[in-house]
């Protein structure tokens, strides 16, 4: 294959204690997965699970510096279990989605709430508020081998040490296999696709020369700081 410009790079991510690493397919996000954070973005009822995109080049590693993005006054941190896949399909199963899953990371859904605000309002899509450079920091992929399949972890997130959010994974609304079945009857999954699970509550508001600090434990860390 010849392009007419250098292709771009795959994007990857670490893979914990194994030197190869896992090359990103697409970034799926789900919205409102824990019942505290849709209370306190406003929301009760619980509804079926929904979801946006990220691209795949928006991934950047635990350990990176994270630009203050443009056009925001309100970058939130959004703390969550990621999945990862190594195979796909369409219409799976509940029973048979784990079979699907590589492993799990600890990763960040940087949202410009003010941007996603106005875009909620208008009726418009969240794009602008959840798409931008550097949106999903995600730490290193630790293999179900290692990992198994957690259905309950402690899942936080510092900022400059202070404790922002402090959840379970065990209180996700839409647990991992239901998520990947839901979400593969509206797209074809693959391997190499990451899936942002959702906040716990405490999202908030950070600002240049903050050091942002979250982990799931048993699972991984990741730290970024904002410049
Ligand atoms: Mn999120």
């Amino acid at each position: 294959m010849s392009y007419v410009f250098a292709a771009p790079a795959t994007p990857s991510v670490e893979v914990a204690g194994r030197a190869d690493r896992f090359p990103v397919h697409r970034v799926y996000c789900v919205g409102r997965n824990y019942a505290a954070h849709a209370r306190e973005m406003g929301h009760s009822d619980r509804e079926p699970p929904f979801f946006f995109l990220k691209p795949a080049d928006a991934v950047i590693p635990s350990g990176s510096e994270f630009a203050y993005p443009p056009k925001t006054k309100d970058l939130h941190h959004e703390m969550e279990l990621v999945v990862a896949l190594k195979s796909g399909g369409t219409d799976i199963s509940v029973d048979g989605a784990l079979e699907h899953v590589f492993g799990y990371a600890a990763g960040l859904d940087m949202t410009r709430r003010d941007l996603q605000s106005q875009a909620k309002e208008k009726g418009r899509p969240w794009d602008v508020g959840k798409s931008f450079e550097g949106a999903a920091p995600c730490g290193a992929i630790k293999p179900v081998e290692d990992a198994g399949h957690p259905e309950s972890a402690s899942i936080w997130l510092k900022v400059n040490g202070e404790v922002r959010q402090n959840g379970d994974i065990a209180d996700l609304i839409w647990n991992v296999p239901e998520v990947i079945s839901h979400l593969s009857g509206l797209f074809t999954l693959r391997a190499g696709d990451l899936i942002y699970t959702g906040t716990p509550a405490g999202v908030s508001a950070v600002q240049p020369g903050d050091d942002l600090h979250g982990g799931i434990d048993g699972i991984g860390e990741i730290e970024i700081r904002v410049v």
